[in-house]
């Protein structure tokens, strides 16, 4: 049985159709791993025993038609709990949704229900995806698997350890500031953050709406793709959502200009990673590819510029949370203003009220222009810098997080420094650019992701590169 946990999508697809093992086998292999050892890792918030079970019959039934099958067909995954699973808990990770039932699916989970993929349960994050290291989850905390001592990254770590600790195939999370590729980095696991509007939000609990995305984490780049083709498409349910005109992307690495952004590799970069992701980028040199040094000369602006933007964005979207329309109500006031009070007062915890406030004085009228509308010009202003690089250049390499997963407890009472965590993966999302983690070595037991990073709707040529890299790498 050991040897299932081990496939990837591409492997199990191809074991459900030569008859190996059926999806039923697989799927119990995997619950039983949860069982073994998610006590110890907690990527778990809840488990769906009886939907998997009953998902992977129905896979089987399909596969033994003997008809062509879609590739996520019988294949165990999870999902990250802010992406609603219908009948299933949905909890953002948050006290206020501890016994929210989800009314219906995300596009997200129809798509791949439609494939007749298995989801095996709900992955444990950072309150409202507020955080870098899952420690801010009202649950519990998600470990690394690699290091139990050491964070998993957030906010999708439960995500990411899932599929590191082989809980899971693969797993959907979703990145607003890096909460995709961080975790994937951490854990040693492929992360993919799309292009803004590649995939639809619909049925995702917002957090900051012209940031989030949904995403893949996966055992490789080549189920990052099948996932990413799986779950991609113009949504009528999410205007935002656009038919990608993603496009196949052939290349020859010897043809490929690859550009490292020199305010990447200033000081605070710890010279072990740094050590690995130059020897990455050295491959890239030996097969022929060009290093182009590049400049983002706002860069240092970036992680300013999103803690103003997200935080504003989610004091609006979380302005839903009420007492009334959904999840926790606490009663006993003597009027509505009281619900309100003590609803959100006990529902939410330290993280989203931090930003509730930051977000709802950044936004009042004396302050709008100031810290707002300076932050959107700032904005813009990131977006030219990656579109004057892509002129010079075809992808972007960089660190995804200046170290290693750190320390449980280490950065937990310092929300400043958990913010530093995003230095490298903001700027990316603040421009609505693709950019993926890809693991491409370690210090000690602790996994480094290089970020490949392409301009708007080039999912498929980073996930070219990566694949390149992946081999090199090997
Ligand atoms: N660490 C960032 C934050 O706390 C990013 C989170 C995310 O991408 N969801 O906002």
């Amino acid at each position: 049985m050991e040897d299932l946990l081990n496939l990837t999508i591409a492997q199990l697809h191809q074991g459900f159709k030569d008859k190996k093992f059926i999806s039923t086998e697989a799927t119990r292999a995997y619950l039983d791993q949860i069982k073994k050892t998610d006590e110890k890792i907690g990527a778990y918030l809840t488990v769906t025993e009886e939907l998997a079970l009953k998902q992977a019959k129905k896979a089987d039934e399909i596969i033994s038609s003997g008809k062509d099958f879609p590739m996520l067909c019988g294949v165990p995954c999870s999902i990250k709990d802010l992406i609603l699973v219908e009948g299933e808990k949905c909890t953002a990770g948050s006290k206020i949704l501890e016994n929210y039932v989800a009314p219906y699916d995300a596009t997200v989970i129809t798509k791949l229900k439609a494939q007749g993929a298995v989801i095996l349960g709900k992955t444990n994050l950072d309150e409202f995806a507020m955080g870098a290291s899952t420690e801010n989850s009202a649950f519990k905390v998600t470990k690394n698997p690699h290091d139990l001592t050491k964070v998993a990254g957030g906010s999708s770590g439960g995500s990411a350890a899932a599929v590191a600790a082989k809980q899971a195939v693969y797993s959907l999370g979703s990145d607003t500031g890096g909460s995709i590729r961080l975790p994937a980095s951490f854990c040693g696991v492929v992360g993919l953050n799309p292009t803004y509007g590649a995939v639809s939000r619909y049925g995702a609990i917002a957090f900051a709406s012209s940031l989030d995305q949904i995403g893949p984490l996966a055992k490789n780049i080549e189920d990052a793709k099948i996932i990413f083709e799986a779950i991609k498409g113009r949504d009528p349910l999410d205007a935002t959502s656009v038919e990608a005109p993603i496009s196949n992307f052939k290349f020859q690495i010897s043809n490929l200009r690859i550009g490292i952004p020199k305010e990447y590799f200033k000081k605070g970069i710890d010279p072990e990673v740094e050590k690995i992701i130059k020897n990455a980028i050295a491959k890239a040199k030996e097969q022929g590819a060009k290093i182009v040094e590049i400049s983002l000369p706002n860069t240092e602006y970036a992680v300013a510029c999103y803690y103003i933007i997200a935080p504003c964005e989610a004091s609006a979207n979380l302005a839903r949370f009420d007492g009334i329309k959904y999840g926790k109500s606490v009663q006993g006031g003597n009027n509505l203003l009281d619900v309100y009070l003590k609803s959100r007062g006990q529902g939410f915890g330290a993280e989203p009220k931090r930003r509730i406030m930051i977000g709802t004085y950044a936004l009042s009228s004396g302050y709008y222009d100031a810290y707002y509308k300076k932050a959107q010009e700032v904005r813009k202003l990131l977006q030219q810098d990656f579109r004057e690089a892509f002129k010079k250049v075809d992808v972007i390499f960089s660190p995804v997080s200046p170290f290693t997963a750190f320390g449980v407890g280490e950065k937990a009472d310092d929300p400043l420094a958990m913010y530093l965590v995003d230095v490298y993966t903001v700027a990316v999302k603040l421009a609505g650019i693709p950019a993926l983690s890809l693991p491409v070595g370690k210090v000690g037991k602790l996994p480094v992701g290089l970020q490949i990073i392409g301009n708007y709707f080039e999912e498929n040529k980073i996930l070219g590169v990566g694949e390149a890299m992946e081999k090199m790498i090997q």
